[in-house]
């Protein structure tokens, strides 16, 4: 991938334990965010919508296939930045899929935040709210 447009198509997803941070940091991003285009699991995508009022479409639960149908979007180029907050002390039924997500992201070369700190850095990036094109093919 990496041949994004101005207007980020975005993931949001969160672990459980994560689930407050990522409400309360969307809600400090909301003006970013609401120009973006929001793709979410379904737990964390109605959290955060019932926050902060962003338009989200929801995918099925994380543990259900949520985070394979984000996969799926990243392996036909339909999305360009994840936020991922994991929990790095839990281990879950589902931890496989958080391994897939992050090897199908660096081969598309889809921006990928794993917790709050590179999420900050991500959104307030320059680069964020223009369009960005690798030099070379992302699989080169
Ligand atoms: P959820 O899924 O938003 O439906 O809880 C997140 C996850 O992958 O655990």
């Amino acid at each position: 991938m990496a041949d994004m447009p101005a207007r980020k198509r975005i993931g949001l997803v969160a672990h459980d334990q994560k689930k407050a941070d990522i409400v309360a940091w969307a809600a400090r991003h909301l003006k970013v965010l609401q120009g973006c285009e929001i793709w979410a699991t379904g737990t964390t995508g109605g959290h955060i919508a019932e926050a902060t009022g962003l338009p989200i479409t929801r995918l099925k639960s994380g543990p259900l296939g949520g985070d394979q149908q984000l996969g799926a979007m990243i392996a036909e180029g339909r999305l360009d930045v994840l936020f991922f907050f994991v929990d790095p002390l839990a281990s879950m039924p589902h931890d496989v899929d958080v391994k897939a997500l992050l090897r199908i992201s660096t081969l598309e070369q889809v921006v990928f935040a794993c917790n709050e700190a590179t999420a900050d850095f991500v959104i307030t990036s320059e680069l964020f709210g223009t369009p960005y094109q690798l030099e070379r093919a992302p699989h080169g």
